[in-house]
């Protein structure tokens, strides 16, 4: 019935659990996945996720935050979005968030490494898995330059304004909602979520950070994603039921390569 369109079952704190978490999604009615990848070290052990689970989708792609890991061409990209179960670019995009002594300027290996990503998405016709913190401004604009209205994707994890989710709405965008939107102090991100129109909307736990309330602070996994559905069910005054049908319906329609692959042939 639910769909975690973003988890990270291959980090330490989940890798070990995939049996128990599977258990779990069960019981809470989770029935799919997207697993996502941070780095091309670890992109086999993502797409083993994806082709040991009939359940379970992954990404490649390369993480602004991780910076002495290798750094992908288009190419590296394409040869692994091109194997089975491959279903997304990313996750990629601008993360200025922690930038210590640094300056934006010295970022430049972010937004090209942004770029690599785009570049494939479009060739590839997969959809990107943007992340954005405090960059929206530079996120929005390398996606202009790069023709990022002709790639498709999501603004995951959504914590920007909402001339933000505008802007990501008009190239086309879906917004993907996370344990954040049930956060006491989320207040303006809930009056985002009220207006994204619900065929844009995706819901995720990024696992296995961002537990939603009531299990703030514990280790998230894909079996809490029904507390984000019932927040935004909540927020706007629509049934849980109807947020998990459109949420899933969303996330077969993006991320589908069946579809995709039929589509190019046509
Ligand atoms: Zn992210
Ligand atoms: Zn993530």
């Amino acid at each position: 019935m639910y769909v975690d369109s973003h988890c990270h079952l291959s980090f330490p704190d989940l890798a070990d659990r995939i049996g128990e978490i599977r258990a779990a999604m069960a019981a809470a009615a989770v029935d799919r996945a997207l697993c996502i990848c941070t780095t091309l070290e670890e992109f086999e052990q993502v797409h083993r996720l994806a082709t040991d689970h009939d359940n379970f989708w992954c990404s490649v792609g390369v993480h602004p935050d991780n910076e002495d890991v290798l750094e992908p061409t288009v190419e590296d990209l394409l040869t692994r979005a091109g194997r089975p179960r491959v279903v997304a670019i990313g996750e990629t995009g601008l993360d200025y968030y922690r930038l210590g002594d640094r300056s934006v300027a010295d970022m430049a290996w972010q937004r090209e490494r942004f770029r690599v990503h785009i570049r494939a998405a479009r060739a590839s016709a997969l959809p990107l898995v943007i992340h954005t913190r405090s960059a929206s401004a530079d996120t929005l604009a390398i996606l202009g330059e790069e023709g990022g209205g002709e790639a498709r994707g999501v603004f995951h994890c959504f914590t920007e304004t909402a001339e933000v989710a505008r802007a990501a709405l008009e190239l086309g965008f879906h917004i993907s909602f996370s344990g954040i939107l049930t956060f006491k102090a989320a207040a303006e991100l809930r009056e985002v979520a009220a207006f994204v129109p619900l065929d844009r909307c995706l819901i995720e736990t990024d696992s296995p950070y961002l537990a939603p309330v009531p299990h703030r602070g514990k280790t998230n996994t894909p079996a809490y994603v029904p507390w984000v559905a019932a927040k935004l069910a909540e927020v706007k005054g629509l049934s849980v039921e109807t947020i998990a049908e459109a949420t899933s319906r969303n996330f077969e329609r993006l991320f589908s390569k069946t579809a995709i692959d039929s589509a190019t042939i046509s």
